[in-house]
Parts: C-alpha cells; structure tokens; sequence
C-alpha cells in the first residue's frame, strides 16, 4: 500500500481490542485498516453534530484523497479533450483516458479493446439492448432475467421486448434470497436467446454462482450478461474464467467519480453490433453517402467522454489494487459476520437475504417501524444508510414488503461503527415500535 499523503483525525476512532487487532494483522502483512480509513476526506466529517458512520455505499462509495486528487490534477493540469488534437494537453489527456481503460482492463483481466467506457451500468447494459438485443431478437424470443435483479437489468429489456414482441422470462429465488439454480436451468430453454443475471445483489449481499450459471448458458449456445455492479468493488474479479458474454461495471460504487463504468463484452459481439450512439470519435469516415466506424471499443463512445471521471477511475483502481481485493473481501467479510450477529440480537429485526455466500450488504425490517422513519431517526444520529424499495420493486413484491432498511458496508467501516448502528436501531426501536 501506498503511503497515504493526507493524514487526517478520524471522527470514529477504532476502539482499543479493533485497534489491536488491526495491528496483528499488520504484523502479519495484511493492510493497515485504520490508516487506509484516513484516505476518506469525508468519513472525518459530522452530520447533526455527530461522528458520520457511513453504510451506504452499495448506494455510491465514499472516494480516497487520491481520487479526488486525480480528478482536480486532470483539470489543474491537463484538461483537454481526447482523440482530437495533437498538442500536449490533448496527448495527456487521452493518455490518462486510455490508461484508465488499460488499467481497468487488467482489473478485470480482460483485453482493452473488448471494453467500452460508459458513464455506469444502467448505460452499460443499455447499449447491449440497444445494439445487441434489438436489432437481433424475434418476436416470440426471450429474455431471461432473475427475481433479484436492479431496474437497470430489467427495465432496458422490457423496452426491447415491448419493441419486439419478446418475451421476458424470470428465474426464481428462494425465501432466503438465493437463486434456484435448477430453475434457471430449467428457464433456459430453445427460445432463450439471451440471459441477464447479476452477480451480487444489490439487496440481498447474494453472491451469485455466475461461473455455473455461464456454463450452463454456454452449452446451451444462450448469451449471458452479468451485472457486476456490486461485485467489482468487493471481490478479487477474473472476467476471463466467468465465461460469459457480457459484463457491465460502474466506477462510483468503486471508489471512482460518478458518471463512469464500462461494458466488457466477447469481442465477437462487439464486432458483430452496431453503433447505438452515433457522432464524433466512434467514425472512421464520413460521408454524405454513409459512414464507416472506428474499430470497437471507440464505435461504441461517441462524444466527448467523461475525461476528468476516467482520470479518478484510474487512479481508483491503481487505490483498489494497492489494498488488494483478496484483503478486501476478507475484511468485508469480517464485518458483514460481526455486523450480522450483532443485529440478530435486536428483538423484532428481520434480516432479508441470508444466502451463505454474501456480500456485506444487509437488508432488514423492524417490527412496527417503517423503514423509512428508521432511516430517518437514524440519520439524526449522524448514520448514512438507505431505506426504501432499492430499486428493486420486484424484490420487493417477493418479500411482499413496500421497503427495506439497507446496511452496507466498505472495508473502511470498523466495528465501532457497527456498535453505534446496533444502539441507534434499539433506541428508535423502543421510541417508535
Ligand atoms: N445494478 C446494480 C446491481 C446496482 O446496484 C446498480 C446501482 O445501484 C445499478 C445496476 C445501476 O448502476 P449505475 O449507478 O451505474 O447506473
């Protein structure tokens, strides 16, 4: 790990056993997790005059210094537009947006020119229904999507099956929020011609097996796209060994700006597609009788990119790579099992999504209070996390329930900060059920 160039106080400071327990593991080699948390500028901040206990960032996470340095660099320093001009700033400037693509591809261990740099997910998984599903689906085809999936894995294909006469068939789960795997099996046949699956759910922490489910979609010659949104930021990624088609991420949920992210795809289907978005950057030639395109990934980036974004994704990246995904997960882990049984002990709380493979997300309802007044409440305490349907109405109407209170955590979170959730829910819970 780099040495951190900006050491801040921190407003929630590690109690003594975590602090000692950090320490072992540093003796052991693992990262300094107190210090990694001082890379946060805004988790030193208050909110209604108390410490910030930040457990949103399945929502966006929160960014390191040298993100936000990366971002302010690019515009102190180098702010021109790629791809057009031929003087430094220009060769800068598409240097750090094609080093962002170079870095994010081996992030993911794929090839650079297989990914296309979008501004998230939702676009990301807008251009396959755009490019690949439209123009290549029939009226009486499918498209297979599970229960757990955000609107943005099941609004785009209902547009495309509107458009087409297309179908949309949906894989169950169970009441535990895992997917019934013999079911989607089941759900895969002749008509099938493309199935859209997330990889960890925004809702549930369920880690889905998308190795299976990409195998079993291979043998049965059927596309798959997965929705890595939620699983990029918190566990080591190989794209290359999943085997599937298409896999979309979003830099925000990573440590990266907004309005970033990338759409992997078989190079295969990126040469077969057509452009979804036409204009500047993407041609080879224009002319009044028609237009050739640019080789992919640069067909599909039409416009002026978010340059400064990709600069911050870069470097977000090269942060993320630094801790080490592997450490990563594992401290999340950590503090998904410690924030789980601690808020198994307040009476009343039911936990939705309890899938033995997890992400540390943790949905939940309190008897007798609506998640948004728990939100609410607890926002006066200064503590950051989201209530309501998650963008996931189906979900939802799964668990026959309007909304849900959602815990995420980050590797920056500590026990502490679990603590002081666990005592603000008992409060609001003996105030308000
Ligand atoms: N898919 C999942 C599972 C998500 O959690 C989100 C964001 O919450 C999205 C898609 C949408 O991503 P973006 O914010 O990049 O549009």
């Amino acid at each position: 790990m780099k040495a951190s160039r900006i050491e801040r106080s921190h407003s929630i400071p590690p109690s003594h056993a975590e602090e000692g327990n950090e320490r072992a593991a540093q003796v052991r080699g693992g990262p300094d997790w107190v210090r990694i948390r001082t890379d946060f500028p805004l988790l030193a901040r208050s909110v209604h005059g108390k410490p910030l206990v930040y457990l949103d960032s399945a929502n966006t996470s929160q960014k390191p210094h040298q993100v936000i340095e990366a971002v302010d660099r690019f515009y102190r320093e180098h702010n021109a537009n790629v791809s057009r001009a031929v003087h430094q700033l220009g060769s800068e400037s598409t240097a750090l947006y094609e080093g962002a693509r170079n870095k994010l591809a081996s992030f993911l261990n794929v090839h650079r020119n297989e990914l296309v740099l979008t501004s998230g997910t939702t676009q990301a998984i807008n251009l396959v229904a755009y490019s690949y599903a439209l123009p290549k689906l029939k009226s009486g085809e499918a498209i297979l999507v599970t229960t757990m999936e955000h609107h943005a894995n099941i609004v785009p294909w209902q547009l495309v099956c509107e458009r087409i006469g297309t179908q949309l068939k949906v894989a169950p789960i169970t009441e535990s929020g895992e997917l019934i795997v013999e079911k989607f099996v089941e759900a895969l046949t002749g008509e099938v011609k493309l199935a859209c699956v997330t990889h960890v759910s925004n809702v549930l922490g369920t880690v889905n097996p998308v190795r299976e489910l990409a195998r079993e979609c291979r043998r049965r010659g059927i596309p798959i796209l997965i929705d890595g949104s939620q699983a990029a930021p918190h566990l080591p990624l190989d794209i290359a060994s999943i085997g599937c088609d298409f896999y979309c991420i979003t830099g925000h949920k990573m440590c990266g700006p907004t309005g970033t992210g990338a759409l992997w795809a078989k190079r295969e289907h990126l040469q077969a597609m057509p452009p979804c978005f036409g204009g500047g950057e993407m041609i080879r030639e224009v002319k009044f009788s028609g237009t050739t395109f640019a080789d992919p990934p640069h067909k599909f980036e039409a416009g002026t990119p978010n340059i400064a974004g990709f600069a911050g994704l870069g470097a977000a990246v090269d942060y993320l790579q630094d801790i080490g995904m592997t450490n990563i997960a594992a401290r999340e882990r950590e503090l998904l099992d410690y924030a789980t049984q601690a808020l198994q002990q307040v009476p009343g709380l039911r936990l939705i999504g309890t899938a033995p493979d997890k992400a540390a997300v943790i949905s939940f309802l309190i008897d007798g209070v609506h998640a948004h007044d728990l939100a609410t409440l607890l926002d006066q305490e200064g503590i950051a996390l989201r209530s309501g349907h998650h963008c996931a109405h189906p979900l939802m109407q799964f668990y026959g329930v309007p909304a849900t209170a959602r815990a995420s955590l980050a590797f920056w979170n500590t026990t502490e900060e679990i603590d002081v959730l666990v005592a603000a829910i008992a409060r609001v819970r003996k105030l308000l059920a």
